[in-house]
């Protein structure tokens, strides 16, 4: 594949269509901090982080031009809204960035609009029902948060309201009346949070509408979503990544794929129709269980799923023998583990594809990867995170010395 040049700011705002100088201008910007990037257009945004993974990442192989947005904005799918009182009122919207401190928002350039509007809307009904939001101080209330996930595609939509206790008082005249505002949601989850915890999602949950999750349409398939599993928040740019780096894969029907930190299995379903097997290893024990459900729903019989940490799997694996010909790796932000990268070289698969939100952690692993016989051949950015610092990269490597498989 021909490698592109380097950035070129407003060459590449006419090649992908879009005005060089279009900043936004959000009322919440400096209390909510989750943009860092809203003050430079999105092109300077684009180029912002093109020289943070080349500053990173350059050492290994060319940087490719990053892969922006046409239209950067509500991207996001997921939404997640914090409840509070101030003043004798409900508010809801995000923590203020590293403290408890609620930030009333109400909508965001970047999420999901349709989301935001039932947030709002549940806002309401919680001061029409005379139900209270949590208070983390003093323990006391209901309503602690409200997730909100949307299948872009497929138009379906989940409302996970976390509440504080699990009695919920006037729960089907409740949900009635949402349903009502918002005839478009298919499905509303009770989420119960009684811990002390900075964390969302409680342990359990209970169904109140519908089937308990959503499916969405990605790459011409069909993915289950359910409350608790990861799925990737940028639609639009996941195909763009996964095209990516099934691309990378160079896949010809015969291989053996191990897809490790597999989410709900989306990758590995992906690569499936031309691998002749792949496995795919992931923690999450809901996820598992959606990626089975997602094999079934895409008729795909030549993948397996295991439910593991992935280093363990790995170190197991290397110590049976297993035989992978492509490893393609997505990890948490964290990067892979040293047992994970170890147990690697010694399967000593002949690519591994790379896939990083972390492009500092990515660094990290792949300069043990490169001094263990592997050599960087791609890198590929993608701005899956739009006004954030975030980034998003897909690496190829392969091994230098073919002898070994
Ligand atoms: N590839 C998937 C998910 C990527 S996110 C997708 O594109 O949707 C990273 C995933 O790694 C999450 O699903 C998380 O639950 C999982 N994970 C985190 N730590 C792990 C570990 N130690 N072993 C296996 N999976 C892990």
């Amino acid at each position: 594949m021909q490698e592109s040049k380097p950035i070129a700011k407003k060459r590449l705002a006419s090649q992908q269509n879009r005005s060089v100088e279009n900043k936004i201008s959000c009322p919440h910007r400096k209390k909510c901090g989750g943009c860092q990037l809203q003050n430079l257009s999105y092109e300077r945004q684009l180029s912002f982080k093109q020289v943070k993974v080349i500053k990173l990442l350059g050492r290994y192989h060319h940087v490719c031009e990053i892969i922006g947005m046409k239209n950067p904005y509500h991207y996001r799918n997921k939404v997640q809204a914090a409840f509070g009182e101030r003043q004798g009122q409900i508010i809801s919207g995000v923590y203020q960035s590293s403290t408890h401190n609620i930030v009333p928002v109400d909508s965001c350039m970047i999420e999901d609009q349709k989301a935001d509007e039932i947030i709002v809307t549940i806002r309401k009904l919680l001061k029409s029902f005379k139900l209270r939001a949590f208070n983390d101080v003093s323990m006391k209330g209901f309503l602690r948060h409200v997730l909100i996930k949307r299948g872009f595609s497929s138009g379906e939509i989940m409302v996970v309201l976390v509440t504080a206790v699990s009695d919920f008082p006037k729960q089907s005249q409740f949900v009635n009346a949402l349903i009502g505002r918002h005839p478009e949601i298919t499905t509303i989850v009770q989420n119960i949070n009684n811990k002390r915890t900075s964390l969302v999602l409680g342990e359990q949950s209970r169904v109140l509408y519908g089937s308990g999750y959503i499916e969405e349409d990605l790459c011409e398939m069909r993915f289950r979503i359910s409350p608790k599993a990861f799925y990737q928040i940028n639609p639009v740019q996941t195909e763009v990544l996964y095209k990516k780096a099934i691309e990378y894969a160079d896949l010809t029907g015969n291989e053996t794929v191990l897809d490790a930190y597999c989410g709900t299995g989306t990758i590995g379903i992906f690569a499936s129709k031309n691998a002749k097997k792949v496995t795919g290893v992931e923690l999450n024990p809901d996820a598992i269980s959606d990626a089975e459900i997602n094999a079934g729903l895409n008729n795909v019989a030549n993948i397996e799923f295991v439910c593991a940490d992935a280093g363990k799997f790995m170190v197991e694996a290397a110590n049976f023998g297993a035989e992978y010909d492509v490893v393609i790796m997505d990890p948490p932000r964290a990067g892979a583990s040293l047992e994970f990268l170890r147990s690697l070289v010694t399967l000593a698969p002949k690519k591994v594809v790379y896939i990083s939100c972390n492009p500092e952690t990515q660094a990290r692993d792949l300069s043990f990867l490169t001094r263990k016989g592997y050599k960087v051949r791609k890198i590929q950015p993608v701005d899956m995170f739009p006004h954030t610092e975030h980034v998003e990269t897909v690496v190829l490597l392969s091994r230098q010395e073919t002898s070994k498989k």
